[in-house]
């Protein structure tokens, strides 16, 4: 819900915000982090400013151009192998 809307609604209390803000910041957490793709890196990132690729319909993030370059190349070499079972 916006800010607008709740202005609108008279509904909108400054302090329900603040209360929330351990919770927003959780979510923010929960929904930007994740695992750098490089099976020899995995670091922590946020998506938000790492590098983005997609694979053969696979979302990845990368948290340098060489962990996107290995990366990208490791995720390949490992669907080929899959391929040929
Ligand atoms: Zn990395």
């Amino acid at each position: 819900m916006t800010i607008y809307y709740e202005i609108i609604r008279n509904r909108y209390l400054p302090e329900h915000r603040l209360h929330m803000n351990e919770v927003f910041g959780e979510l923010l957490y929960v929904t930007n982090m994740v695992f750098c793709n490089n099976e020899n890196c995995e670091l922590e990132i946020d998506k938000r400013n790492a590098i983005y690729k997609q694979i053969v319909c696979i979302d990845c993030y990368f948290c340098s151009d060489n962990c996107q370059s290995y990366g990208s190349w490791s995720i390949r070499y490992d669907l080929r192998k899959r391929k040929n079972i």
